[in-house]
């Protein structure tokens, strides 16, 4: 069993600051990756998902907290002595030797017989598109071409348990991205690989991971499956994060008037099932403060006469096409915008005033003083 555990994992940094001369990078971390499967470790830039790798690698000492590679514990284990392989956005490749050389390094320390080595060695760099590259030293590789290269020496390790990966593949064009995420995906399955990725790019993260930890200011805001993420948001942060175009959000307040709930503001007044409005008014810790959420994509331009639909209006501000859709920006005052998107190119023009719906059930409705989900 190659499971990673790590539980409750701080990570001070000591910094010459003087007396509070300490950065608090991971605060109380803890989560699964289960053997075989992909994890992604999503966040912004100091975040601290960087750091939390590199405690599993052992690159970086654990403050507190515990990190278990299968049975073992391994905070205080050398990182060669923890059966791990790693790409890292720095590549660590050696000057002095050839591509080949650089990616067999790692399995001829551990004795792989040479034919085994050339024909995995071919495979990966097939896979890579590294093939004719392979005499080259790193010095005369673009950065992408060492990326790969890193990713190449990471992914031919048969014996390592765990194969982590930071930014793996953040200096490719867009095309080879693309590729590689199917790719990457494909060969973790086929080669039953437990690997811990770790992404600023959400979409990476939803197209490759089982499950994703999604981190912010050092702790972790949710973990789930990507569409569990995407359909389910914990927190306004998770819901914001996730999603692009990002989710609207609108500032409103509960009202109640007689047996009714209403979710009011200046450019709605939604009245809610008993069931939404009782449970917002017994779940919110500041019902005049909530901000209701609604993604680009589930909403549609035109009025609905449909009881289990919501419309407001705003200005079609512009008119962004993308190709197969395109995104419909609303002003529904001067500093509040929704964005809409349609398949396709719009029957509408910029300056028009428009309605937009959306489905009930595809209102999230958050806390606007803990940003925590209500519903
Ligand atoms: P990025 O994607 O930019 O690498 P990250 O999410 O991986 O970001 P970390 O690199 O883990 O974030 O950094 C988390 C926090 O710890 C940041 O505030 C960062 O400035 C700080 N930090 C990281 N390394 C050190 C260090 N060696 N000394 C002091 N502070 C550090």
């Amino acid at each position: 069993m190659a499971e990673v555990r790590v539980e409750h994992v701080w990570k001070f940094y000591r910094e010459e600051l003087g007396e509070s001369g300490r950065v608090l990078a991971v605060e109380d971390v803890s989560f699964v990756c289960e053997d075989k499967s992909f994890l992604c470790l999503l966040g912004p830039s100091g975040c601290g998902k960087t750091t939390t790798l590199r405690m599993i690698a052992g690159l970086e000492k654990i403050s507190k907290g515990d990190i278990y590679i299968g049975q073992r514990k391994v905070n205080n284990l050398h990182p060669r002595d923890r059966q791990i392989a790693m790409a890292f956005e720095s590549y660590a490749l050696y000057p002095p030797l050839t591509v080949f050389d650089n990616i067999a390094f790692p399995l001829r320390a551990r004795k792989y017989p040479e034919k085994k080595i050339r024909d995995k060695i071919n495979t990966v760099a097939e896979l890579l598109e590294i093939q004719d590259i392979l005499n080259h030293r790193p010095a005369r590789l673009s950065g992408g071409e060492q990326q790969r290269v890193s990713l190449a020496r990471a992914l031919v390790r048969e014996d390592a348990l765990v194969t982590l990966m930071d930014e793996p593949i953040s200096h490719l064009d867009s095309q080879l991205k693309a590729k590689l995420r199917i790719e990457l995906k494909r060969v973790q399955e086929e080669w039953g690989l437990t690997v811990i990725y770790v992404t600023h790019d959400q979409l990476e993260a939803l197209s490759m991971a089982d499950r994703v930890v999604v981190m912010n200011l050092g702790r972790i805001q949710q973990i789930g499956s990507p569409i569990e993420l995407y359909e389910k948001p914990s927190n306004l942060f998770v819901a914001g994060f996730i999603g692009e175009p990002p989710m609207n959000f609108i500032e409103c307040a509960l009202a109640k008037e007689g047996d009714k709930f209403f979710l009011r503001s200046t450019f709605f007044n939604f009245e809610l099932d008993r069931g939404l409005g009782s449970e917002i008014a017994k779940e919110s810790k500041a019902p005049q403060k909530l901000i209701m959420g609604v993604r680009p994509g589930d909403m549609t331009l035109g009025k609905s006469e449909d009881a289990e639909s919501y419309s407001l209006q705003g200005q079609i501000f512009s008119i962004e096409p993308h190709g197969e859709s395109s995104v419909v920006i609303l002003n529904l005052e001067k500093d509040v915008q929704i964005y809409v998107e349609v398949p396709g190119l719009p029957e509408a023009a910029e300056g028009e005033v428009a309605w937009v719906s959306f489905s009930k059930q595809k209102m999230h409705v958050f806390d606007g003083e803990t940003g925590e989900v209500i519903r």
